[in-house]
């Protein structure tokens, strides 16, 4: 007996740079998402550039993306942290500069509260960063 497939399901993630080429860094960032395993890249934003919330350091570029996946919550979640980890992803002070940022905005209607993972992420609603790109692949998204 093998395990039912799962169903496919509609996730949203927000992409941010402001350091070594941030435009390169969301378009290379859209490609490793579309190559994800059982996902699709269903839409991708343009990009946009945004000033900085947080300490002083360079504009940022901001993207969405919207994905079919059929990977549960934690798994893309993961996915997300490496691709960012092969961006050269370092953390240091809160909201300073990066070289990539991904978060997991929404994934169907799951609401997640774990020490690592919050979903829907809790600044969306108040991010015009995040929701004018969101606005433009949201089409798709059905929550
Ligand atoms: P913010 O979360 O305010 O956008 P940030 O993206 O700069 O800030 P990070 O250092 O990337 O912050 O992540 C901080 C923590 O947020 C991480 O430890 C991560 O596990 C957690 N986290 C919780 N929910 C989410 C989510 N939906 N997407 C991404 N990270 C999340
Ligand atoms: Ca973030
Ligand atoms: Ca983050």
């Amino acid at each position: 007996m093998t395990a039912a497939t799962p169903p496919w399901t509609t996730a949203a993630v927000a992409l941010g740079s402001n350091l070594a080429d941030p435009a390169a860094q969301v378009r290379g960032a859209f490609a490793e998402l579309a190559a994800l395993p059982d996902t699709r890249l269903v839409a991708r934003s343009r990009l946009y550039r945004t000033r900085a919330v947080g300490p002083p350091q360079p504009d940022y570029v901001n993207a969405a993306a919207l994905l079919q996946t059929r990977l549960d919550p934690d798994t893309l979640f993961d996915a997300l942290l490496a691709i960012e980890a092969a961006h050269g992803r370092t953390r240091g002070e809160r909201w300073g500069p990066r070289t990539l940022d991904l978060d997991l905005l929404v994934y169907g209607d799951a609401v997640i509260d774990t020490p690592r993972l919050t979903v829907p992420h809790p600044q969306l609603a108040c991010r015009a960063f995040v929701l004018v790109p969101l606005a433009e692949v949201a089409a798709g998204l059905e929550v």
